[in-house]
């Protein structure tokens, strides 16, 4: 099974950032309104995730590390089959064989915390007690340690913290009822706390994305046939020198899709007679049953029931938003 490990791990582990993804998310879905990240040297030598989520009992430890179901890859020829599961309810297993890992964790109501360790192929089976308040810490060091192969494909502690950086900025703007702080060879990238006030939420994006977007944005809020869009756009001045600053969120999940894409540029264009990309925020709702988020676990594809209805709804949201503040 570490074999199989090691060869689903090469179809979602390339990057210290896919690593930090999985384990924030592991931390949400446990409750977590507080995820701490810290990481060294790009994410590559240290990343720790520590949360306050419900935590993990000492017997379900060896069980979080291990594949739940039975390995389906038995041969190389069946990669392409791993790649369409990719991590669902194998992150940790995946992580771990290419990594050396420790988690530790105190469940609710637990009167102790317990720590297993795993290190690429070996893992340590032993459990072993530890000091932890309620939640969870995951520690991966010396990322690809065992496979040289794919540590060559990593880039620059420059690089590849700029994609752990904007994985962790998706992911607190996508959840803005929990405090994140990342870290970098310790020192604070950013730190933003649980908001719940509007007034809170605008300032997260700014302290997130760029203090001065708030200075011209637009704030978008609509409601109508079942559809709700909420957020900001920023105006020209702004967007000119922030060409990928593009965020759109449905349901919560960030999300990357040309329709939406080309409904917003569409009405910025027509409003503002302006070529270059929209600088935005902005974060969509509607009935689940409308939209399948799941049509790639790692990439952000979205498939709307309804193509045509979200991209007028999105295209005459912001058509008139703009037309309002047109200088
Ligand atoms: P999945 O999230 O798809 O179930 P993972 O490999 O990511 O698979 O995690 C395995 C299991 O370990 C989870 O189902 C969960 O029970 C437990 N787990 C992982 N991380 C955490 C965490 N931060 N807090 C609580 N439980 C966790
Ligand atoms: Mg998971």
């Amino acid at each position: 099974p570490r074999l199989a490990n090691q060869i689903a791990a090469g179809e979602v582990v390339e990057r210290p950032a896919n690593i930090v993804k999985e384990l924030v998310e592991n931390a949400l879905d446990a409750g977590a309104d507080r995820i701490e990240i810290d990481a060294e040297q790009g994410g590559v030598k240290l990343l720790r995730i520590r949360d306050n989520g419900h935590g993990i009992g000492k017997d379900d430890l060896p069980l979080a590390l291990s594949r739940h179901a039975t390995s389906k890859i038995t041969t190389l020829d069946d990669l392409e089959a791993v790649g369409s599961l990719g991590f669902r309810g194998e992150a940790l297993a995946s992580i771990s064989s290419v990594t050396r890992l420790t988690l530790t964790s105190r469940a609710e109501q637990a009167e102790e915390a317990w720590q297993v360790t795993a290190e690429g192929r070996d893992m340590v089976a032993s459990v072993a007690p530890a000091a932890h308040p309620q939640g969870t810490t995951i520690e991966v060091r010396d990322l690809f340690f065992n496979t040289p192969a794919r540590r060559k494909f990593l880039r620059t502690e420059k690089t590849e913290f700029s994609h752990l950086e904007e994985t962790v900025k998706r992911l607190a703007l996508s959840r803005y009822d929990v405090g994140f702080t990342l870290r970098h060879n310790g020192k604070v990238i950013h730190a933003v706390r649980p908001a719940s006030r509007d007034i809170d939420r605008e300032k997260r994006v700014a302290q997130l994305l760029n203090p001065t977007f708030m200075d011209s944005a637009v704030h978008i809020e609509r409601e109508a046939a079942g559809l709700t869009l909420q957020g900001w756009v920023g105006l020209p001045t702004f967007s000119r020198s922030q060409a990928d600053m593009q965020y759109f969120f449905v349901n919560g999940r960030v999300v990357r899709d040309k329709l939406v894409v080309h409904a917003i540029k569409q009405a910025y264009r027509d409003v503002l007679y302006h070529g270059r990309h929209p600088a935005f925020a902005l974060y969509l709702w509607l009935d689940p049953k409308l939209v399948d988020v799941n049509v790639h676990p790692t990439k952000h594809e979205v498939r709307f029931r309804d193509g045509r209805l979200v991209h007028d709804f999105l295209f005459r949201t912001l058509h008139k938003a703009l037309a309002d503040v047109r200088p």
